[in-house]
């Protein structure tokens, strides 16, 4: 498919500087794998991620939004269309009284910061989380007893059609790592917080760092926990429990220091990673009963 058309025209909305075509999604993912995508975006405002939407779908072409790519695992073929990232460029956050206001592509940590600097407690959680929070609000991040839904407050979303709309708590529908969004953007985010102590709230990230690196491949390449938290079990104990623990496939392993997480050992393709994906699931499937269900994203073309 020629994407000429379309990239002139979001050239005149976004400037040359936030349109790229044959981008690599490789620098996109955590992972550090991933083929290209058509046409990669990145939109500054509100305004101009509506009007980017609104002549994207005056093509027939598919649309895939993305935040930091931590939770993503991209296909070699890379993604077709248009893939606007939030990321980076669409990141300003302001605090009010109890509040937090966000644009979705303002890193949660980053979030989790602002809300320590203002005395307000419930965000501990996401300080070593390290996507955008639109991602977080997306699939109901969470950590260490903590979770996206319990801060939520509102969020605005912007649905295919081009409309915007205010999103409650109801309209999330919230459950483990997941949530009613299916092709809405995210687009800004509000979460109520409780007055705390600095001290504690910053003593509380502290230690919860630390448990991180104590017990996390955090030094290698990955998107986190490769798995969903099966009902009553942990992953990471099926994983090793199946005898995994280190098992390899080209380059992408089973991190030895934490067997919930796939890592790429260096040179891992996205197609190593998808198959050790499958071959782990086959196999505590087999020694356990239990089929896990993968926490990562796989997007892109088969
Ligand atoms: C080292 C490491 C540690 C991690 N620890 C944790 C953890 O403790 N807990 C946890 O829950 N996760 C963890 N993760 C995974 C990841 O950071 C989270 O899932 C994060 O919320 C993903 O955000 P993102 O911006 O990177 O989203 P992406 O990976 O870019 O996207 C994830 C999904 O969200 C969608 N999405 C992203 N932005 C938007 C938007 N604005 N509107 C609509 N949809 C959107 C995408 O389409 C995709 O479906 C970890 C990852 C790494 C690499």
């Amino acid at each position: 498919m020629e994407f000429d058309d379309i990239h002139k025209n979001l050239v005149e909305i976004l400037g040359d500087d936030n349109v790229y075509l044959n981008e690599d999604m490789s620098k996109h993912s955590s992972f550090k794998t991933g083929g290209m995508a058509d046409v990669f975006i990145t939109p500054s405002s509100k305004e101009k991620i509506v009007e980017s939407i609104k002549a994207i779908n005056k093509y027939d072409v598919p649309f895939t939004i993305i935040g930091n790519g931590t939770n993503l695992l991209v296909r070699d073929k890379g993604i077709r269309g248009v893939v606007m990232s939030l990321y980076d460029n669409f990141n300003i956050v302001r605090v009010e009284d109890d509040k937090i206001i966000a644009q979705s592509g303002a890193l949660f940590s980053a979030i989790s910061n602002y809300a320590c600097r203002a005395s307000l407690a419930g965000l501990e959680f996401a300080s070593g989380i390290p996507g955008t929070i639109g991602g977080a609000a997306k699939i109901n991040a969470g950590a260490y007893g903590g979770e996206f839904k319990d801060v939520f407050h509102s969020a605005t979303l912007l649905k295919r059609d081009g409309t915007l709309i205010e999103a409650d708590l109801e309209y999330m529908n919230y459950d483990y790592r997941g949530s009613s969004i299916t092709d809405e953007i995210i687009v800004e985010v509000i979460v109520k917080l409780t007055p705390g102590e600095v001290s504690t709230i910053r003593n509380a990230m502290v230690l919860l760092a630390k448990k991180r690196k104590e017990k996390q491949p955090l030094n290698i390449p990955s998107a986190g926990s490769t798995f969903k938290r099966p009902k009553g079990e942990y992953a990471g104990k099926l994983i090793e429990s199946a005898g995994l623990k280190g098992y390899e496939i080209g380059g992408a392993r089973v991190s030895i220091k934490h067997a919930g997480f796939i890592v790429n050992t260096g040179e891992a393709t996205s197609t190593d990673i998808e198959t050790l994906i499958k071959k782990v699931q086959e196999i505590v499937e087999k020694n356990s009963g239990i089929k896990l269900e993968p926490e990562v994203q796989i997007i892109g073309e088969e």
